[in-house]
């Protein structure tokens, strides 16, 4: 398995286009439009029948936009992949994903550690229209095995998992599912990034994010991508175009913005995160710290060998339960409270409070989520302002 599973800063720059855009433009056009207008009958009819001389022309707005193209295959060209297509959000790219690649009667298999809507989509609303599901432990080869039946027709995993961090080996993953038969592998990449892992390169059939989050960095736009080969983005762009998960222009020409500076910034995340990580697990108060690339996670192995870094987010328990954990949050002054991830402000939050608050203990320990725990998700601040700021608040 090579390390070479990178997008550089120059790839996150230039991957995907060729610059070229109206007007001479260097940056993308926001093309701020609802449709497209033609010339006549015959330049309508010649479009419908697919021999319009420019096979990138749209005809209305909920089937493409050319800012929202270029988003799409910048990230495709991040992913070498053969195409891309952007959604209004990483849940609507993972729901429509979902929605067609799997029909009434079959059955997906899902590893436990995720991120909760994904889980919730899967287990109580997909269940509604026919669609049968199991859960394993995360990263759990043999679990998953004994889980595939013969209606099995997809596997989803993130990749590092939310909010634990569990990098499942892929590679053994989408062997061990091609050996079963007819099954497709959908990763939520969300926390990898195309910089630190490209899950095709490993047989993933799909690759989603939520553009939200790395892919766009600033915290300040709402998005999602799915790349994966032609054939298979083709079933979730006509998906999108009926069910009209679109893409705003305005928020794809943010993506575009964010996307160039992605190397830098997952460059200085995986290093902050894995500094933090390290100081963590030294501390008397904490309990626990999980990331990929410290030796007591249980994925290291594959994280060390397959990956490129373990991205910008931390999660950890500290000693004394719920109270001790909200005291660290509060204490925070760098590190806002905030439920999302990967952008350039480090956000902190505590997820029995935040994403899981109407769960009782009870509750939070089926799905294994400590009451003390506190996810951290590292931005672009100086490594040594983020330490200290954590260390400040545990002390
Ligand atoms: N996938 C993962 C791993 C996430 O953490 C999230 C949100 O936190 C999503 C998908 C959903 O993304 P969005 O908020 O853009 O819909």
């Amino acid at each position: 398995m090579s390390k070479k599973t990178v997008a550089d800063s120059t790839q996150a720059v230039h991957a995907g286009t060729n610059g070229e855009h109206p007007h001479h433009t260097l940056a993308p056009i926001i093309a701020q439009t609802a449709t497209y207008t033609f010339e006549n009958t015959n330049e309508l009819e010649r479009y419908m029948r697919g021999e319009d001389p420019d096979p990138e022309r749209e005809e209305y707005g909920r089937y493409g936009n050319p800012t929202v193209r270029e988003l799409e295959q910048r990230v495709a060209g991040l992913e070498q992949a053969e195409d891309a297509v952007a959604f209004a959000s990483g849940m609507a790219a993972l729901t429509t994903g979902i929605l067609s690649l799997v029909k009434a009667g079959e059955h997906i298999v899902l590893f436990r550690d995720c991120y909760r809507r994904t889980r919730q989509f899967i287990t109580t609303m997909l269940t509604r229209f026919g669609v049968e599901h199991s859960v394993v432990p995360s990263g759990d080869l043999a679990a998953l095995e004994r889980e595939i039946r013969p209606n099995t027709r997809l596997v989803i995993s993130e990749l590092p998992t939310n909010p634990y961090l569990y990098c499942v080996d892929l590679g053994k993953l989408t062997a061990l599912v091609r050996s079963k038969g007819r099954i497709r592998v959908l990763v939520d990449s969300t926390f990898a990034t195309p910089c630190n892992l490209r899950p095709l390169e490993l047989g993933a059939d799909l690759v989603v994010h939520s553009a939200t989050k790395y892919l766009a960095g600033h915290n300040d736009v709402l998005g999602g991508v799915a790349v994966g080969p032609a054939h298979i983005v083709s079933l979730l762009r006509d998906m999108r175009g009926v069910l009209g998960s679109v893409l705003d222009p305005h928020a794809a020409f943010l993506c575009i913005r964010g996307l160039k500076t992605l190397g830098l910034r997952v460059e200085r995340q995986n290093q902050s995160a894995l500094a933090v990580a390290r100081a963590l697990e030294k501390h008397p108060k904490v309990e626990r710290v999980w990331y990929p690339l410290l030796e007591s996670h249980p994925s290291f192995e594959f994280a060390s060998q397959a990956m490129r870094g373990g991205g910008g987010v931390v999660s950890f328990a500290v000693k004394g339960g719920r109270a001790a954990a909200s005291q660290v949050v509060d204490g925070c002054k760098i590190a806002k409270i905030a439920p999302s991830l990967g952008g350039v402000e480090t956000l902190i939050e505590q997820p029995a409070i935040m994403s899981f608050f109407e769960l009782s203990d009870e509750e939070l320990a089926k799905i294994e989520i400590s009451p003390a725990l506190i996810r951290l998700s590292v931005g672009i601040e100086e490594t040594a302002d983020v330490l200290a700021d954590v260390l400040n608040a545990l002390g």
